[in-house]
């Protein structure tokens, strides 16, 4: 049987109560790691470590916090110690009209889908360097390769978190600390649903008839599955996937049409 060798180690996965996050969080328990969850209402995040605990028997720390915050993101590393595996995660922005977004507005943006990010690798990655192993992912978007208009916050943002993450995987490989990003298509999720709600407002249309369209022009000719999602965050935390770095995984059942 195949082990992922990363039994035991503890991971810090972000805003995890519930879609991808839960997803990776559950895959990482599947192979053995010890895990913090995190999300902002503490009901659901229990429920949802319950059911990893129950599931897995691993060790599940959960952190009821706004991750997006100074005070979320010191909760957290606080009940972690010492991280070996770092998702990073956050609720995405709202879909709009660029017209209508100020100074603060992308601010707020990059504060969830940047800067979140950028402060916990800040915190773990030297940490990691010493002990010679660490994986640090990010969830972040089908947007950053192929930028969806009316989800041009999602697009900036997490185009930016790419970029530094780019020059910081180049900087850690060294030292056994990789860092990759994994690229959501369309997947289930209550997020899809939420943007699939608000392309049937605007459009006049049923959320059915949206959702058939998306599964029509899909490849696959569905959506994603988290636990799909989940493994490969699990492939890319391997005690095997040292030499995988820098790299931005699309999982989007082939709906990116090119040739590399
Ligand atoms: P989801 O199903 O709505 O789940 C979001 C999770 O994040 C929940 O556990 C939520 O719990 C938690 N969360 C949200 N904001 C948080 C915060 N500030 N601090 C801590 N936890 C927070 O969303 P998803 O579909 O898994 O999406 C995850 C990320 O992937 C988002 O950034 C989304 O934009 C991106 N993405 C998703 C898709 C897709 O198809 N699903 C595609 C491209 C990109 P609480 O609300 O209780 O905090």
């Amino acid at each position: 049987m195949l082990d992922f060798g990363i039994a035991g180690k503890k991971a810090v996965v972000c805003a995890s109560s519930k879609g991808l996050g839960f997803g990776c969080a559950d895959a990482l328990a599947a192979v053995g790691v010890n895990l913090i969850m995190n999300a902002r209402t503490a009901e659901t995040l229990a429920n949802a470590a319950d059911r990893i605990r129950d599931k897995h028997g691993v060790e599940v720390t959960e952190v009821a916090a706004d991750i997006t915050t100074d005070e979320g993101r010191a909760a957290v590393l606080e009940a972690a110690g010492h991280v070996d595996i770092l998702v990073n995660n956050a609720g995405g922005p709202p879909p709009g009209d660029f017209r209508d977004w100020t100074r603060e507005t992308w601010i707020k943006a990059l504060d969830a889908n940047m800067l979140a990010a950028f402060e916990l690798i800040k915190a773990v990655v030297d940490p990691m360097i010493e002990n010679k192993f660490g994986r640090i992912v990010n969830i972040t978007s089908g947007s950053v390769k192929s930028p969806i208009p009316m989800l041009g916050l999602s697009n900036g943002a997490r185009a930016a978190l790419t970029g530094f993450c780019a020059g910081l995987s180049r900087q850690v490989a060294q030292h056994n600390v990789t860092v990759n990003g994994l690229l959501p298509g369309q997947f289930n999720t209550d997020r899809i649903e939420s943007l699939i709600t608000n392309s049937a407002k605007a459009e006049g249309r049923s959320r059915e008839d949206v959702r058939a369209s998306l599964e029509e022009r899909n490849p696959a000719k569905r959506l994603g599955e988290i636990e799909e999602f989940g493994f490969a965050c699990a492939w890319m935390c391997s005690a095997h996937s040292g030499y995988l770095t820098g790299q931005n995984i699309l999982i989007d059942g082939g709906s990116f049409n090119s040739t590399l």
